[in-house]
């Protein structure tokens, strides 16, 4: 088969569960061939080896069955940096990018000692440290699959210097230091909105009833693990805003606000100790 029909093929098998066919389709061949996107239209008639052609309709496949296309593209772009993703792990979003850009403008090319608090890929702890190249930090994840995927993406990033990745359990953590900026996208998805549940981890998902079981912990122990006039960012889901808000304050911390994403939804709330 060549490029031009097995582009089509994809298509059309990919027009009903996917946004964008066309780029899904072309993004998997491109990978399965070895060759960037662009060049594909220069080898529309080239034929495609059958074990490469098997390959793809492996993928294509899949996501047909609407598993994430992430997951089968293995990789994501986020703060314009290339992650690896994994299956276990939760796929970075983009408007997690709200949290990194106020945490650089806030540290503002300084040193801060930053802490992430479930930090899945390592996608937000690790863009800071990209950006803020004085800095360093800690993460850490309940889950075993996230601290080794957010390590391997530190090493792709070259970042392991500055950088440490713990599986353990916020509650049962020691820390031995304070930290400058804490951030933290946790589990905020009302338990009965979670869709997905099959392919991404219901755990880095499930916010309980009304999406705060963790908030009210994260608050207070953040509050206790901040130096004085240290920052807590976390993310929240659009209704959470002035409850999350208002938890924080309850909890000591000052100076809160509450900032929208790229879609004007309310995204973070912000406090100072
Ligand atoms: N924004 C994610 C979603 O809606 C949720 C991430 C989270 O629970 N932390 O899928």
């Amino acid at each position: 088969m060549d490029v031009k029909s097995l582009l089509k093929h994809a298509f059309n098998d990919l027009k009903s569960v996917s946004d964008a066919p066309v780029l899904e389709s072309e993004l998997l061949l491109s990978t399965v061939l070895g060759v960037k996107r662009g060049k594909l239209y220069l080898m529309e008639n080239s034929l495609v080896d059958d074990y490469l052609v098997r390959k793809f309709f492996v993928c294509i496949e899949k996501r047909k069955k609407g598993y994430p296309f992430f997951y089968i593209f293995g990789k994501r772009e986020f703060m314009n940096l290339e992650f690896i993703v994994k299956e276990g792990v939760l796929i970075p979003r983009s408007e997690t990018e709200t949290i990194v850009e106020e945490s650089l403008k806030i540290a503002n090319g300084k040193k801060m000692k930053v802490f992430d608090i479930g930090t899945g890929s390592g996608c937000i702890i690790l863009s800071f440290l990209y950006y803020n190249k004085l800095s360093e930090g800690t993460g850490i994840d309940i889950s075993k699959a996230a601290v080794k995927l957010a390590s391997s993406n530190a090493k792709k990033l070259n970042l392991i210097d500055r950088v440490s990745f713990l599986n353990i359990d916020f509650s049962l953590y020691n820390p031995s230091k304070e930290f400058d900026i804490i951030f933290s996208n946790p589990p905020y998805v009302k338990r009965n909105k979670i869709k997905d549940v099959k392919c991404e981890p219901y755990r880095a998902l499930n916010g309980g009833k009304d999406g705060f079981k963790f908030y009210p912990f994260l608050f207070k122990k953040s509050i206790s693990m901040l130096s004085r006039g240290g920052y807590l960012f976390v993310e929240i889901d659009d209704d959470m805003g002035e409850r999350a808000a208002q938890i924080m304050k309850d909890e000591g911390f000052k100076d809160i606000r509450i900032i929208k994403d790229l879609s004007n939804l309310d995204r973070v709330v912000c406090g100072v100790k």
